[in-house]
């Protein structure tokens, strides 16, 4: 297979590129250039860096739209609501300013990494996935889109355009928490994202998932429907109790199964105690 390299300058143009070979598609690159290593890149090269288009936040009627090509800079200096917060709070942990300035938040879901630190705060937004063909379009939930490590839903010839969150989603407050062997520039051991909307002192509201803690991160609805209804100060109480049946968590070098199971009850209530605080004006966001 010959060596190819392409760098289409809009989306027309990149699709139909898609139809003619079998490309890997080149965003940041953050997570591209490390996987080749030393090797040197021998496949086909689709760079979508010339889709201006893919770039940037926007809105529909019914979505908020998070382009393709947004970087974790762009998402944490956007003016979102404060059900955005979690996502922003995990724009500022993943790896370093300059990696926040090439990396995309399409590329992280796409490279499908169990320890992707965008996963679980856009689970608790309901995104959806934007996928396009020169066929046509479709917005698959993102927990179809992710299949295993590494693994997405994508077929050859298509290509993420965006992200794209419903308004129904984006209420109430969000939080997320990075755990790591050190405070920055690490790969999560665990991470947890909760979005909660309190009314009279009541969880009106609650979306809450978990990272790194089995192959594909995790909403954890059973322990949402156990807070939905429940007093908020009596849910650190709550979420203690739960069992976790959705996590299935594995030893490796950064933890143990054990540890990591642990871990998450203790950062599921932090995130979720960050999101509720900042319902009650608690946090700078
Ligand atoms: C030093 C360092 C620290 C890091 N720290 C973190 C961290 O703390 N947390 C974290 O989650 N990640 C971390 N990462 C990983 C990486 O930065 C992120 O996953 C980033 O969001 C990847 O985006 P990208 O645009 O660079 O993707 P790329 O590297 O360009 O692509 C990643 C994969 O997605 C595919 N792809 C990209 N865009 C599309 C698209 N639009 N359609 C279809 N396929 C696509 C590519 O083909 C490739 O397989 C780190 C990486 C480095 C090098």
């Amino acid at each position: 297979m010959a060596p190819r390299y392409a760098k289409p300058s809009n989306l027309g143009e990149a699709l139909r590129l898609l139809t003619e070979d079998q490309w890997t598609i080149l965003a940041g690159g953050t997570d591209f250039y490390p996987a080749h290593s030393e090797k040197p890149i021998l496949g086909k090269v689709l760079d979508i860096n010339g889709l201006t288009e893919l770039r940037g936040i926007s809105e529909t009627e019914s979505h908020i739209i998070i382009g393709a090509r947004t970087t974790w800079t762009d998402i944490a200096n956007h003016p979102f609501l404060a059900a955005f917060y979690g996502l922003k709070l995990a724009a500022r942990e993943v790896g370093s300013i300059q990696i926040q300035n090439r990396g995309t938040v399409a590329g992280n879901l796409c490279n499908a990494s169990p320890a992707a630190d965008g996963v679980p705060p856009l689970l608790t937004l309901e995104a959806e996935v934007e996928i396009r063909s020169a066929e046509g379009m479709q917005a698959l939930p993102l927990e179809e889109f992710i299949l295993g490590n590494r693994r997405t839903a994508l077929r050859p010839g298509e290509m993420v355009t965006a992200i794209r969150i419903p308004k129904s989603a984006a209420t109430g407050t969000s939080g997320f928490v990075k755990l790591g062997a050190r405070r920055y520039l690490v790969i999560s051991i665990a991470m947890a994202a909760a979005r909660a909307v309190i009314a009279e002192g009541r969880v009106a509201e609650a979306a809450l998932a978990v990272g790194a803690c089995s192959a594909v991160a995790q909403r954890l609805r059973g322990l949402d429907e156990r807070l939905c209804g429940a007093e908020a100060g009596a849910a650190s109480a709550i979420i203690s109790a739960y069992d976790f049946p959705e996590l299935s968590p594995i030893d490796d070098v950064r933890g143990t199964a054990g540890y990591r199971r642990e871990a998450a009850r203790e950062i599921v209530i932090r995130a979720f105690l960050q999101a509720a605080s900042l319902e009650s004006g608690g946090l700078a966001a």
